[in-house]
C-alpha cells in the first residue's frame, strides 16, 4: 500500500530531498499535496513530476500566475495561509512532511495534527515555539510525530527498544559550522557568504546561519526536550566536526548508543517516511577506516552565546522560547541583508529576550502574539545595532 503524503515547504532543501526519495520509491509513496512560499516556477516543475491533486502558495500573486500556467493540468491551486492549511488537512493524506522554514510552519503543522495526520517533522521551530501545546494536540488527536532533524532521528533510532526511564542523558552533536575556528574578535567582519558556507550540509539560508551561530543547536536542544521528554539539564551539546555521529543516548548503566552515517538528509527523511521499515537508499556508505578519526570538543559559549540563550529561554519557559525563535529569525534576516554584523545576532536576541514578560504558552494565540511582539521589539533593537 502506498502512503499518501503532503509536503509543506516542497521547494526547499528538505522538500527537494523528500521528493527525491518519493521518486525512487513510487510503490511506497504518493504525493497528494504540495505547498511553498512563493517559488511558483519550482512548484510547477514539481506538479508536472508528481501530479499532486492540490497545491498551495503562500504568495497570492505567485499562486495566480501558477494557476494561469497550469490550466492544462488537473491540479487545484490554493493560496495564503488558508490554502496551506487546506493542503495540510487533505482528507486523503496520511502523513504530512512539515518542512516550511521558521515560525510560518507552526499553524499549518497544528492544523495537520488536528486532522490526525502523522507528522514527519523537519520544522523544528514548531517545537521551539509551542512544544508543550503540540504534544497535547498530538495526544488528543491520537497521532504521532516522527523526527526528520538528523540529531533527533539519531536519538529516536538510539532509543528504539529501550525504556524511557533508563535514559540518563541525550548528547546532541553539532558540526560547529563554518566559523568554528574563527576567533571572537574576527566575528564582527564575517560576511553572509562566509556564514552561509557550511562545511558538511547543504541547507536553506536560515538554518545555515543558525548553524554558523550555533543557535541551531540551541533550537535543537528545545526540540529534543519536547520530542523525548528529557529536561534541558540532561541534554548536552558536543561539537563533532565530521558530522558522522548524528547524536547519542546515554543510559543509566553508563552505556551510550549512537547513530552514525554520512551527512545526507535523505537518511533521516526516509526513516521518518517509512518508519519502522528502512528503505534501500543506495547512498554512499560510511567508510570509517578512510575517515581515520572522529573528533569531539566542548562548545565554546564565548564565541557561540546563542546556545546559552536557548537554555535561558527554556529556564524562563512560557512564551520566552517563542520570543527567542522569532527574534532569531528577524536578527538572521537583518544579518543576511547586511544591516547588522554577525556578532550582533546574539546581542540583539539577548536584548529582546530581556525585554519580554513571559506568559503561559498554553494556547496558540498567546504564542503568536509573543512571536509578533518579538519581531517588533527586535526591529527596534536592530536599529541600535545598525551597520550603516
Ligand atoms: P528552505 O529555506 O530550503 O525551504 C523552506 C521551504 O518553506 C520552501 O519550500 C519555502 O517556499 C517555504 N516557505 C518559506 N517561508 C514560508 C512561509 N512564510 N510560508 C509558507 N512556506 C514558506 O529550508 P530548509 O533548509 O529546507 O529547512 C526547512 C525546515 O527544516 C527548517 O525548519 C529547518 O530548520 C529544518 N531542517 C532542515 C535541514 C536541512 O538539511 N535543510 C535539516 C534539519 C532540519
Ligand atoms: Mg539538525
Amino acid at each position: 500500500m502506498q502512503k499518501s503524503i503532503v509536503l509543506l515547504g516542497s521547494t526547499g532543501s528538505i522538500g527537494c530531498n523528500t521528493l527525491d526519495i518519493v521518486e525512487k520509491f513510487p510503490q511506497d509513496f504518493q504525493v497528494v499535496g504540495l505547498t511553498a512560499g512563493s517559488n511558483g516556477v519550482k512548484l510547477k516543475e514539481q506538479i508536472e513530476r508528481f501530479r499532486p491533486r492540490v497545491v498551495a502558495l503562500l504568495d497570492q500573486r505567485a499562486a495566480y500566475q501558477l494557476q494561469k500556467e497550469c490550466r492544462h493540468l488537473p491540479v487545484e491551486i490554493l493560496s495564503g495561509v488558508e490554502g496551506l492549511k487546506a493542503v495540510a488537512t487533505l482528507p486523503e493524506c496520511q502523513m504530512v512532511v512539515s518542512a516550511i522554514v521558521g515560525a510560518a510552519g507552526l499553524v499549518p503543522t497544528i492544523s495537520a495534527i488536528r486532522s490526525k495526520k502523522e507528522i514527519a517533522l523537519a520544522n523544528k521551530e514548531t517545537m521551539v515555539m509551542a512544544g508543550e501545546l503540540v504534544n497535547q494536540e498530538v495526544k488528543e488527536h491520537k497521532t504521532k510525530i516522527l523526527p526528520v532533524d538528523s540529531e533527533h532521528s539519531a536519538i529516536f533510532q538510539s532509543l528504539e527498544g529501550h525504556r524511557k526511564e533508563d535514559v540518563s542523558r541525550l548528547i546532541l552533536t553539532a558540526s560547529g559550522g563554518p566559523l568554528w575556528d574563527l576567533p571572537k574578535n574576527a566575528q564582527a567582519q564575517v560576511t553572509p557568504e562566509e556564514a552561509l558556507n557550511h562545511p558538511n550540509w547543504k541547507m536553506g539560508a536560515k538554518i545555515s546561519i543558525d548553524s554558523a551561530t550555533m543557535m541551531n543547536k540551541g533550537l535543537e536542544m528545545i526540540e529534543a526536550k519536547w520530542l523525548f521528554d528529557v529536561p534541558p539539564d540532561k541534554i548536552e551539546i558536543l561539537v563533532h566536526r565530521q558530522s558522522i555521529i548524528h547524536s547519542m543516548v546515554e543510559f543509566i548503566d553508563g552505556s551510550t548508543i549512537a547513530q552514525l552515517g554520512l551527512p545526507d538528509m535523505r537518511g533521516p527523511i526516509a526513516y521518518a517516511l517509512h518508519y519502522p521499515k528502512r528503505l534501500s537508499l543506495n547512498l554512499p556508505k560510511l567508510d570509517l577506516a578512510a575517515m581515520g578519526q572522529l573528533t569531539f570538543f566542548k562548545p565554546d559559549p564565548e564565541r557561540f552565546p546563542c546556545v546559552d540563550l536557548a537554555y535561558e529561554a527554556m529556564a524562563g519557559a512560557g512564551t520566552l522560547p517563542a520570543v527567542l525563535n522569532a527574534s532569531n529569525e528577524e536578527a538572521v534576516g537583518a544579518f543576511l541583508n547586511n544591516r547588522i554584523s554577525f556578532s550582533s545576532i546574539s546581542a540583539v536576541i539577548q536584548k529582546t529576550m530581556g525585554a519580554h514578560n513571559p506568559k503561559k504558552a498554553d494556547n496558540i494565540d498567546e504564542i503568536l502574539l509573543a512571536d509578533q511582539w518579538a519581531r517588533e521589539e527586535t526591529a527596534r533593537v536592530v536599529k541600535s545595532h545598525q551597520l550603516h
